[in-house]
């Protein structure tokens, strides 16, 4: 069974971007659109492996989005990957404390991508 991940992006050429580059390593790729989206894809599917999420998104932004789903115990083992433009110490730092695994400063290279989301998924 390929391995199910989740992106969480607003931007639609971020998403299909990742989408195309995961699908191509053999991964099973859910998109949504926002936080919220995020959290009823997540709860829907019910599978998701692993989840890369942007920050900057209407709605509810990724930090409250990590927020939510570490709140569910369901989900505090699931590997989070944060993808996004702003690569701040404080916003790194805050993205690791609400408790994603790894945070990544777009544009992330496609390998970097890859070999980080086969390590998380170990
Ligand atoms: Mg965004």
């Amino acid at each position: 069974m390929p391995k199910h991940i989740l992106v969480v992006d607003d931007s639609k050429t971020v998403r299909n971007l990742v989408a195309f580059i995961l699908k191509k390593e053999g991964f099973r790729v859910t998109t949504a659109e926002d936080g919220l989206d995020g959290l009823e894809q997540l709860y829907n599917a019910g599978d998701v492996d692993l989840i890369i999420a942007d920050v900057n998104m209407p709605r509810m932004d990724g930090f409250t989005y990590i927020k939510n789903v570490r709140e569910n115990e369901k989900y505090v083992d699931i590997p989070i990957i944060v993808l996004s433009t702003e690569g701040q110490d404080k916003d790194i730092q805050q993205g690791l404390n609400l408790g994603a695994n790894l945070y990544m400063v777009k544009p992330a290279q496609p390998e970097k991508m890859i070999k980080n989301v086969k390590m998380l998924l170990g």
